[in-house]
């Protein structure tokens, strides 16, 4: 855990969540000098950050009048959050009790004890659960466009996206980067997505739009290679040769944490008091889409966590229970700016350096370092490659010199991934003289990681 731990302690604020929702909510919470804990998640119910970490530009949050990416937009949230004095602790909730006050959110096996609580915890990407879709999964089937969309065995390959909102419509642009055609299909006659962005897929002359079809059978070799859609009546309709799927079907709000504790709608979602974020127990506020299913929006969860904040604030000092922290200095110090990756050459590759970017860097330490070498594999606008290498980065600091890292970005050394069968991002490879010792797909542990490193120590 990152931030001092709140053991033995009593908090006045705990958010859980760290979307737009949660750090809107842990910055109006701050600034009132409530001192918030902020539980980011790391793996359950998605990446911190939130569904934004998978997001490509956001043309729609005001202030950003060119847009924004969607990471880039999280990491601004976090930073403001963080300046005005959230403490974070970037892992899962495991357990949260509200049958008893004070709330106890247990995080790591570690129990925190709060007074209020504010739950942003946001929604988690859908499947379809059809037959073959474990076997595929990885090897055709993504569910993330943003995240796997370079990868090598998509390159000019035609491609497929599942859904009509406004992710789908947003996916099926970016993979025509990539693909050779992308084809969207879509369960009814209409898109639900907004009009600027259906109107951006319906002139591509690269996206083919599947009308009233569903996604059918699966089949290739190792990898995808065809699909069968389905017409309206559950019929085989076409075949399509295409070596790529992706999922842009909707979320589920992560409720499970609450399972018989809180009410929840038909659909999963908290329900909590019209025109309020209060929920049934007193001082238990929820923010953002984990209690919104109609609007879902990055703006309208950033407001929502603003409005739980205020009224967490309001219920703590009307029941005498705020303990407010004195700011020293006044102005806090300007936010952390995130660190870029440089791609070495042979005039800046440093032999001992613990992080670098780019194959060169890669080829003379895989041939020439005795140490443990970890490289990632990653995309420039892939959100969860952006959550996990300051973890790797701190590994390796904590390591101190014993094991290195090497970051490859596949959009501009796409041979080097395809020759090391890189399938997605983040893959981080473990390596030891020459030799591939362990290999990871998507966002891990970080104590993981650092336990196979240190077991080659
Ligand atoms: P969404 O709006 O809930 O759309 C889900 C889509 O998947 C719908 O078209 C739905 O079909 C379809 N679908 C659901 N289950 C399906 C199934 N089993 N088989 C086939 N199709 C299925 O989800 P979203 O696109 O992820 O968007 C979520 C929220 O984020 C929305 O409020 C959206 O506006 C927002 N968002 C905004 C941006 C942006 O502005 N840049 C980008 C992405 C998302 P039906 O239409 O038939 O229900």
């Amino acid at each position: 855990m990152e931030a001092s731990s709140a053991k033995g302690t009593l908090e006045n604020l705990v958010v859980v969540g760290s979307g737009p929702a949660g750090y809107t909510a842990a910055l109006y919470a701050a600034r009132a000098n409530l001192n918030p804990l902020l539980i980011t998640g790391y793996q359950d119910g998605g990446i911190p950050g939130g569904q934004l970490m998978t997001t490509t530009h956001v043309e729609n949050f005001p202030g950003f009048p060119d847009g924004i990416l969607g990471p880039e937009l999280m990491d601004r949230m976090r930073s403001q959050a963080v300046r005005w004095g959230t403490r974070l602790i970037e892992a899962d909730a495991t357990a949260i009790d509200l049958s008893k006050r004070p709330y106890l959110v247990q995080v790591d096996g570690v129990d925190i004890d709060c007074q209020s609580l504010i739950i942003a915890t946001g929604a988690s990407a859908n499947r379809l659960g059809i037959a073959d879709e474990e076997k595929y999964w990885s090897h055709g089937i993504s569910a993330c466009a943003i995240c796997d969309g370079a990868t090598p065995q998509f390159r000019n390959e035609q491609l497929a996206v599942v859904g009509g909102g406004d992710s789908a419509c947003e996916e099926a642009v970016y993979l025509t980067k990539y693909g050779s055609h992308v084809h969207l299909i879509v369960r009814r006659g209409s898109l639900r997505a907004s009009k600027a962005m259906a109107d951006r897929v319906l002139a591509n002359p690269q996206i083919t739009v599947h009308w009233n079809r569903s996604l059918g059978s699966l089949s290739g070799s190792d990898w995808l290679e065809q699909l069968t859609l389905l017409d309206a009546a559950g019929e085989p309709a076409e075949t399509l040769a295409v070596r790529g799927i992706f999922y842009a079907i909707g979320h589920t709000p992560n409720t499970r944490l609450l399972k018989d504790q809180l009410p929840l709608d038909g659909k999963g979602y908290l329900i909590t008091t019209a025109g309020s974020p209060a929920t049934a127990k007193e001082g238990v506020f929820a923010a953002g889409d984990v209690a919104d299913a109609q609007w879902r929006q990055a703006i309208t969860a950033a407001a929502s966590g603003c409005q739980a904040a205020l009224a967490a604030e309001r219920w703590l000092s009307e029941n005498d229970l705020a303990i407010t922290t004195a700011r020293q200095p006044v102005d806090p110090v300007a936010a952390e700016q995130p660190i870029k990756t440089l791609e070495v050459t042979e005039a800046d590759f440093d032999q001992d350096a613990l992080w670098q970017g780019g194959s060169y860097a890669l080829r003379r330490l895989y041939h020439e370092s005795k140490k443990p070498l970890l490289v990632i594999y990653t995309s420039p606008d892939c959100g969860p490659c952006h959550v996990f290498k300051p973890q790797l980065r701190r590994i390796l600091n904590e390591l101190a010199g014993a094991a290195q890292g090497v970051e490859i970005n596949m959009n501009e050394d796409n041979q080097i991934a395809s020759q090391a069968g890189v399938t997605g991002t983040p893959t981080l490879q473990l390596f030891l003289n020459k030799e591939l010792k362990q290999q990871w797909r998507g966002v891990q542990q970080r104590s993981s990681v650092k336990a196979a490193i240190e077991a080659l120590l």
